[in-house]
């Protein structure tokens, strides 16, 4: 049993599980629990949540681990806030005076807005758009999850009408309920999930009153926007009441925080479901030139806004869950290291993973999956190796993207994520940059950057310099083995194969 008591729970929302976790005061995990949740696909393209489940496995996981934590020893007290992180622009819409979702909720990856998107697009003022907001208008983002919703569910557009439609994204729905649901419950939003919903500007970190008549949300009740480390509320019952509700990040924020990134120039990728790049560009918003979004890194009460540029990749390890699940090539994903390393490269085959459609650099809705390069020589390991490099390959056209914008390019990666866990993809990763990758021993970064705000807000640790100590430990550096010809051959290879998906769908 740790001798400590002070410690910083984290509830992590994501994409396939929900995670509630308690972390010590250098970072340690000392109780976890996860629990993965239905995903549901109604049509080829789109894809939802249950967000009454969400909540479920959030209250299960907390009361999970908060049993191990008792049992190693320890009491509730010494737990002294808790932080949130979430899978971000996934949509939730639910009626104010009975707390009910209205809809299943809109994953950030559903395709389902491409029209919207036309008709956005076509109005007057989307040209204005990504100036305010840093973002581009496509399929990704809430605010057209929203106005999908109002267009195309009445029982959204009526409780619209009726004053009493409420609209967030997984943070919002779950500081809604944790604080009390239709009973008083807090409806906000931090900074980085808000900068998410097309509605913000993200310069003054407000509501745009522009942008919320552009895309015709008049009369939805929007969150109000909060910084992402101060108390909002404390938890009214459960095993944790009490406890101060105290950070709030989006995943990719939070993973940021997580890895300590305070200082412009520093960057690193989340390798889960889909992949994030975000790179720190300090208190300046930098508008992409280059297909990047500019997102909110993270704003901690009472100081300046900082900023990060953002490459999103739809497909990462959903690719791989794909192979095992879609093609039943691997029985889990574990499998795909030792499957990719029994063959010297993919033999010619490059597998465009645009299941639907390509973001950065490329923002192309119309992408679809495409493998090419098949012939009678290849195997599956060539096919496994193939979709590990996608997602190197879409990193490596995100971080030459990113290296145009800031003009500083990066020399080292620091990165997590489930498929990190696999040394074959990161040492080509590595291969494919050119550059040093850096991975922790101690993966579960996206919510350790949520506990670090909830932490930072009640004292438990009082300056970014007490953080130095934290995940320090059994870090693992892969370094480039290959020559920058092979490297260029390669990534040429690539940008072929992605002509190829551009246009698909029609
Ligand atoms: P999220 O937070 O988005 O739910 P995680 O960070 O938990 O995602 O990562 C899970 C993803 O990582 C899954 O899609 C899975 O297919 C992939 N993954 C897990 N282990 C490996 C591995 N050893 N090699 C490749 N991919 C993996």
């Amino acid at each position: 049993m740790s001798s400590s008591t002070e410690f910083v729970g984290a509830i992590d929302q994501g994409t396939t599980s929900t995670r509630f976790l308690i972390f010590d005061k250098t970072g340690v995990p000392v109780a976890s629990h996860q629990i993965e949740f239905d995903q549901i696909y109604p049509k080829p393209g789109w894809m939802e949540h249950d967000p009454v489940e969400i909540l479920d496995t959030v209250k299960t996981c907390i009361s999970k681990a908060c049993e191990q934590f008792i049992k190693a020893g320890n009491e509730i007290s010494f737990i002294k806030a808790i932080g949130i992180t979430n899978q971000r622009e996934t949509t939730v819409v639910w009626n104010t005076k009975t707390g009910k979702p209205l809809h299943n909720a809109i994953v950030w990856s559903d395709a389902r807005t491409t029209h919207t998107v036309a008709v956005l697009k076509a109005k007057p003022g989307a040209d204005q758009v990504q100036e305010k907001t840093g973002l581009p208008i496509s399929t990704y983002f809430a605010g057209v999850k929203l106005r999908w919703l109002l267009d195309n569910v009445k029982e959204v557009q009526a409780a619209a009408d009726e004053g009493i439609l409420a609209f967030g994204t997984i943070d919002s729905w779950l500081l809604y309920n944790l604080t009390g649901g239709p009973n008083g419950g807090l409806h906000i939003t931090d900074s980085t999930n808000g900068s998410r919903t097309m509605f913000l500007n993200i310069r003054t970190l407000e509501y745009d009153q522009s942008l919320i008549k552009f895309f015709g949300v008049e009369k939805v009740k929007l969150p109000t926007v909060v910084s992402s480390s101060e108390v909002y509320g404390r938890m009214p019952d459960g095993v944790l009441r009490g406890v101060p509700i105290a950070g709030c990040l989006g995943d990719q924020s939070a993973a940021l925080v997580g890895h300590c990134a305070f200082k412009p120039g520093v960057a690193k990728n989340t390798y889960g479901t889909g992949c994030f790049l975000l790179y720190n560009t300090g208190e300046q918003p930098v508008i992409s030139k280059n297909g990047l979004l500019t997102t909110v890194a993270y704003r901690f009460k009472g100081q300046k806004p900082v900023y990060a540029l953002e490459g999103s990749i739809a497909v990462a390890g959903s690719a791989v869950k794909w192979l095992r699940d879609g093609l039943g090539l691997i029985k889990e994903a574990g499998e795909t290291g030792e499957l990719a390393a029994k063959v010297e490269d993919s033999a010619g085959v490059v597998f465009v993973t645009a299941f639907s459609g390509l973001f950065a650099p490329y923002w192309k809705d119309d992408a679809r999956g495409t493998i090419v390069g098949i012939t009678q020589y290849t195997k599956k390991e060539h096919i496994v190796r193939a979709t590990l490099e996608a997602t190197c390959f879409q990193t490596k056209a995100i971080l030459d993207a990113m290296n145009k914008d800031s003009g500083n390019p990066l020399t080292e990666l620091k990165v997590d994520g489930g498929m990190t866990d696999n040394d074959v993809c990161m040492q080509l990763q590595s291969d494919i940059l050119g550059i040093e990758v850096d991975r922790p021993q101690m993966r579960e970064v996206t919510a350790l950057g949520s506990a670090i705000a909830a932490g930072l807000a009640v004292g438990v640790w009082k300056s970014f310099d007490e953080l130095k100590v934290i995940n320090t430990q059994g870090r693992t550096r892969f370094k480039p083995s290959i020559t920058e010809e092979a490297r260029a051959s390669r990534f040429k290879l690539w940008e072929r194969a992605v002509e190829r998906a551009v246009g698909w769908q029609v």
